[in-house]
């Protein structure tokens, strides 16, 4: 069903400046459970022979000469997750060798966010931004939750803040706010539900009313705007990664590449969108491409998410768009190695704001699929 798309766009007043960093995590940690000795890196005969069955999984997306320096990080990595009690929650954007071979789960943010309401460990290290962090941190609040770079934030979490959100309740009373959970906790605590792209246009139309607040994502609201009869009021915050998308470049993939299929996600712009034979949430694209085994796609989201894919789906060839998450590549397997050593950084939130901000992580967690 495609209604005739109805959406007002908004934007802060006064520009946000760069985001503020998170706060650094206080060492309680680490100070509680212990500093643990730096592993050995050394790449030898019995390191190779342990991550053999690992280096099959992304034979075809890591060359020989790149595995002899992860193998080590990575068999140091799934030791140490043993002997800490955690588990590393990897999102589809991650290198191939974080994502096939450290991680415990892999998926979009909803399903993350999911695994981490189940998971017993006492650790989650967060392979991801700091939003996820502190998603995984709102439902697991007795957890210790890593992020192994404070820097890893994200350019949609930074386009709006809680006054933001405050002022526009005040502008549009009882109009029901949904916030992607691409945005801080702050902004979360002033929402009455979250989204992800997965669930965005379910989480609209679960309010039953004519009108919602559909926020931070400009062309995510656009786009459920077009699946969907409610109106969407909208605020014009963007990836920085599927902005730079263009309709012009999916179709010279279309001309140099014929029977192409044009995966796109729903952060990208309309006229992409348009250029596209599907658009989903990364699971979505992932599902689409193991049940259709198309011989041929470009994947229209970030760059590894690709190559995670092209190692499961050996039938198809992907034709790469390569636009970089600068965010999701502050992750790596040194980074991660830290984490479990040195137990940092840990994501903290202030209580005040977690409550509220859990409350709307939950509803969505909680809505069927
Ligand atoms: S891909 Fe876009 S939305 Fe996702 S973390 Fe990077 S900047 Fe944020």
């Amino acid at each position: 069903m495609t209604a005739t798309p109805q959406i007002e766009i908004f934007e802060p007043k006064v520009p946000h400046g760069p985001a503020a960093e998170p706060r650094p995590g206080s060492g309680a940690a680490a100070r509680r459970l212990g500093v643990l000795p730096m592993p050995s890196l050394e790449w030898n005969e019995q390191v190779a022979r342990e991550t053999a069955h690992l280096y099959e999984r992304v034979k075809t997306v890591v060359p020989p000469v790149e595995w002899p320096f992860f193998a080590p990080y990575v068999k140091a990595i799934n030791t140490l997750k043993e002997q800490r009690n955690a588990v590393i929650l990897a999102h589809n954007y991650q290198t191939p060798e974080i994502y096939n071979c450290v991680a415990d789960f892999v998926g979009d943010s909803l399903q993350l966010a999911r695994e981490a309401t189940k998971t017993k460990a006492g650790i989650i290290v967060q392979a991801g931004v700091h939003f996820m962090a502190e998603t995984s941190k709102l439902l697991n609040p007795d957890k210790v939750v890593l992020i192994p770079d404070l820097k890893a934030g994200c350019s949609l979490a930074a386009s709006i803040t809680g006054a933001d959100v405050r002022l526009l309740r005040e502008r549009y009373p009882g109009v029901p706010i949904v916030t992607y959970v691409n945005t801080s906790a702050d902004v979360k605590a002033e929402s009455d539900i979250c989204c992800t792209s997965s669930n965005a246009v379910q989480v609209v139309e679960s309010f039953g009313t004519d009108r919602v607040i559909c926020i931070p994502d400009e062309f995510l609201a656009r786009w459920v705007a077009t699946q969907t009869k409610v109106k969407i009021i909208a605020w014009k915050g963007h990836c920085e990664v599927h902005e730079r998308f263009t309709a012009a470049e999916l179709r010279d993939y279309r001309v140099a590449n014929p029977g192409v299929q044009i995966l796109a996600h729903p952060e990208c712009p309309p006229d992409v969108i348009g250029e596209a034979d599907f658009t989903g949430s990364t699971s979505a694209l992932i599902k689409f491409v193991k049940d259709k085994q198309p011989k041929k796609v470009v994947m229209v989201t970030e760059c590894s998410m690709a190559d995670n894919v092209a190692a499961e789906a050996p039938n198809t060839e992907f034709i790469r768009p390569c636009n970089l998450c600068p965010y999701m590549k502050r992750i790596t397997l040194p980074k991660i190695l830290d984490s479990l050593v040195y137990l940092r950084e840990e994501v903290e939130i202030d209580p005040a704001i977690a409550e509220r901000a859990r409350r709307a992580v939950e509803r969505m967690v909680q809505l069927k699929n």
